[in-house]
């Protein structure tokens, strides 16, 4: 089968590297940015591959053919993948659409909100013959280790959520994805339900607010921990975050009752279940961050300035996970009829935070909505309208 794989990051080196060891696939790459493209071709012939390593072993694949033009890599894929950051995606679904086969399958690799509204628009009549599918998280950790030559998987997840559009297509797609890439998916209905489950919504915005909201711009001599630095009334910004979500879902399944949105559950319960044997005090949802082993010694991140470190607030915990998830979650929200005081409050700091306008007077009308996944965006003015273009498209 042929596979193309777009992007050039940590990703698209993990992908590229493991799923071209199948002598059953020919694995392209697509990176739009030519000299990074020409690093991936020099790496890969100095290595003869992508060495891809874990703890206990280590693996090399090589791909077929890297390369910065569309036109090359993309006709006669059956699968394409992008494995990029969310501020990529409609870039390159733009790039790639015009090479697309009528029967290919397209997949987003840690899909973020609404990425069905988003790729849909973009693809237009394509979209009516091409399944889009959507994966709620990378499925591993990874980090290149030498650009175009070597990747380090640091840990891989046991299960990763899995969407479809149409939904109605999810068995089938999911078989097929397993079957080639041999990821654990776990299908959870829709990319509703993927959109509104995703934790890192409330959890990267969450957190860098509760930890620098007071922040008044003094450095600090070491980067601050990031989970273990939740206190008690950060906990209750994530708990208060996590019960909004619970509201829109309640106000969804109201009006819609046959929805699966079983995957869409509190903060708490998300955590205890997926880090299970991890978490040594389960006392409360602060001791779910503070005491789990997983989570000890991440850092905040941090740049250095002249002044010293300071928090980095262009790092993807607001720059990636604001717009393309909370906003996207904030939009059903306004749709569904809930408010969200907390979640707004979040978005109103981080906003000022990476100098965006998303949330004016308490509605999705700033002037840089058109960067988000709000549904708004995509000129969705009711929940119906909404509802009936992801599961009737
Ligand atoms: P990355 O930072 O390594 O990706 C950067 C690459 O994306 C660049 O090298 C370039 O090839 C491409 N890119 C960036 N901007 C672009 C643009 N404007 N146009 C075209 N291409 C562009 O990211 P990653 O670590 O591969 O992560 C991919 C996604 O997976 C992200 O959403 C990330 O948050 C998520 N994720 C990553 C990890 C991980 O361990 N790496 C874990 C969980 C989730």
């Amino acid at each position: 089968m042929r596979i193309t794989i777009c992007g050039g990051g940590n990703a698209a080196h993990t992908s590229a590297g493991l799923f071209s060891t199948n002598p059953e696939h020919q694995v392209n790459v697509y990176i739009s940015f030519p000299e990074e493209a020409g690093k991936w071709q020099r790496g890969i012939s100095e290595n003869e591959g992508i060495t891809v390593s874990t703890t206990n072993q280590e693996t090399k694949g090589k791909p077929n053919k890297v390369s910065s033009s569309a036109e090359e890599v993309v006709p006669g894929s059956q699968l394409v993948l992008l494995a990029l950051p969310a501020f990529a995606h409609e870039s390159i679904l733009e790039e790639i659409k015009p090479w697309l086969d009528e029967d290919a399958l397209v997949g987003v690799l840690a899909a973020r909100g609404c990425f069905d509204l988003s790729a849909r628009e973009i693809l237009d009549e394509k979209a009516n013959t091409i399944p889009l599918f959507g994966l709620q998280t990378l499925p591993w950790a990874c980090r290149i280790v030498e650009f175009g030559k070597a990747v380090n998987i640091l840990g891989t997840k046991a299960k990763v959520g899995f969407a479809v559009c149409p939904p109605q297509k999810t068995d089938q797609v999911c078989s097929f994805v397993t079957e080639q890439l041999h990821i654990k998916l776990e299908p959870i209905g829709s990319f509703l339900c993927l959109t509104l489950a995703g934790t890192g919504q409330i959890i990267h915005p969450g957190v860098m607010y509760g930890l620098f909201r007071n922040w008044e711009g003094s450095p600090f001599p070491e980067a601050p921990l990031f989970y273990q630095g939740i206190d008690d009334d950060t906990a209750l910004i994530l708990q208060r975050m996590s019960d909004e979500i619970q509201s829109i879902k309640a106000a969804i399944l109201n009006q819609f009752p046959e929805l699966d949105l079983e995957a869409v559950r509190p903060l708490g319960d998300w955590i205890s279940q997926s880090y299970a044997g991890q978490i040594e005090d389960t006392s409360s949802l602060r001791n779910y961050f503070v005491t789990n082993r997983s989570y000890k010694g991440l850092t905040v991140p941090m740049q250095k300035t002249e002044q010293g470190l300071k928090p980095d607030f262009r790092a993807r915990y607001l720059t990636e996970d604001v717009p393309y998830a909370l906003v996207a979650t904030r939009g059903i929200a306004e749709l569904a009829g809930i408010a969200t005081p907390m979640i707004d409050q979040v978005i109103n700091w981080s906003q000022e935070k990476i100098g965006k306008e998303y949330l004016l007077d308490s509605k999705l009308q700033g002037s840089d909505i058109n960067e988000t996944r709000a549904p708004q965006r995509f000129g969705f003015e009711t929940l119906e309208t909404m509802i009936e273009a992801m599961f009737c498209p």
